[in-house]
């Protein structure tokens, strides 16, 4: 029988959301309460090839959960609340705790709250949409799926910093990474594709927030991001790695804030803190026209992921069944893609098929394939990331689990 399923992804002002049906996993509708806590907020709905938006104030993330339902059963989308078998939730941070998705209790609100302080951008809202739909159907269950959770099975060699070792078991200094779902949705479709579990793979998620991950025997062994998402790969705006020591010197010599400078660091750097724009398609059109920075950027970028690449080569010791470009730039940006298979053909090994890898760039969102030659050493890849349909299949997962105990606990009672 068909089940629907809805995943939300609550920001601090907006709040998007899918509603699923399953076994043959079709999205009925998708849709975003944006502005939240504004005058001028409103939402949006798209499905089949319509697309409505419509003008509400919406002051909290109660009113916008009140608005999605109204809308989902004014449209005939659901013909009650209980047709939702359950809700899936993206979370940033799930801490050391959270090796897997989990169905939310109070003990999980509890440690949501406890992780804003690692999550202070994220957290705020990704708990108001959670508490929303909460008080808006209290009986259905509620999943969490934390963007860490993959990444706990990194070993303490590749997630202790140098720094203090009371910073990391006081404080909680480490690397958690981030992109699980997308990393994980990676890692299952190549071992469906390879046919086997043990896949050692390097995966670039290259999107605005960009990170990268070395797969060993199907487990994440290391990640880009570390303790929040402003580490490692140069992104849109992002900076990635960099000397710590710039934010005290340029703290004194701008006479800016830490909190300031972070900041900038977090939305002024990266791309657009060289070129002036973020997008990669400004950029590239930019850097079309000759101009000098925006050249800049694109190859401080590409860089940026080739010497994590040769890390992830040795940290795998050569024994790697694929590279693979996802999100993004790297499922729509064929040339970038051929900048890095071109940067590091030489000594892996590698050859760009050019045929190919244009013409999954023109076709994307259908497409992945291989786009090295047939005599490489490495396959390198192209697959299209679908977290959504990850965080759907832990939320039904979770949800028969959750029906399994509640009938367990009745027939012990
Ligand atoms: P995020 O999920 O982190 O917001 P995305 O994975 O959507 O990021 O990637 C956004 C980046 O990908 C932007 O830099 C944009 O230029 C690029 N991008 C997205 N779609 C396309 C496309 N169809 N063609 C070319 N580039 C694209």
């Amino acid at each position: 029988m068909n089940e629907k399923y809805l995943i939300i992804n609550a920001g601090s002002s907006s709040l998007k959301f899918s509603l699923y049906e399953i076994p043959e996993v079709k999205e009925i509708v998708n849709g975003c309460v944006e502005k939240i806590g504004n005058e001028d907020s409103f939402y949006t709905l798209k499905y089949d090839d319509k697309k409505e938006e419509k003008v509400k104030v919406i002051m909290n993330h109660t009113q916008a959960v009140e608005t999605m339902l109204y809308e989902l059963l004014i449209n005939n989308f659901i013909s009650d609340v209980n047709e939702i078998k359950g809700v899936g939730h993206r979370v940033l941070h799930g801490g050391e705790k959270y090796f897997d998705s989990v169905v939310i209790d109070d003990e999980v609100i509890n440690d949501i709250v406890d992780l804003t302080k690692l999550g202070p951008l994220h957290h705020p809202g990704n708990l108001s949409g959670i508490l929303a739909m909460q008080k808006a159907i209290p009986h259905i269950p509620q999943i969490a799926v934390f963007d860490t959770s993959f990444h706990q099975t990194i070993n303490e060699e590749n997630y202790i910093y140098p720094i203090p070792y009371s910073w990391y078991n006081e404080n909680g200094v480490r690397k958690y990474g981030f992109h699980g779902t997308s990393h994980k949705y990676i890692t299952e479709t190549m071992q469906q594709y390879l046919d086997k579990k043990d896949v050692n793979l390097i995966i670039c998620h290259i999107g605005s927030g960009a990170s990268m991950s070395a797969i060993k025997n199907g487990k994440s062994c290391d990640t880009t991001m570390g303790l929040t998402p402003l580490d490692g790969l140069m992104m849109g705006t992002r900076s990635g790695s960099i000397d710590p020591s710039i934010i005290e010197y340029i703290c004194k010599e701008r006479n800016l804030t830490v909190s300031e400078v972070t900041n900038i660091l977090n939305k002024e750097s990266g791309l657009k803190g060289i070129s002036g724009v973020n997008d990669f398609r400004d950029v590239t059109a930019l850097a079309k026209q000759g101009n000098h920075n925006a050249k800049l950027a694109i190859k401080l970028f590409e860089k940026s992921i080739v010497k994590y690449i040769a890390q992830y080569y040795f940290e795998l010791n050569g024994d790697v069944d694929a590279i693979i470009f996802t999100a993004g730039v790297g499922e729509n940006m064929s040339y970038v893609r051929e900048d890095i298979v071109n940067l590091i053909s030489k000594p892996m090994g590698i050859k760009i098929n050019k045929e190919i890898n244009d013409n999954i760039a023109k076709f994307k969102q259908y497409q992945s394939g291989v786009i090295t030659t047939d005599d490489s050493k490495i396959k390198v890849m192209v697959i299209p990331t679908n977290e959504e349909l990850m965080i759907l299949k832990d939320t039904v997962r979770l949800t028969k689990k959750s029906k399994d105990l509640n009938k367990e606990k009745k027939l012990t009672k």
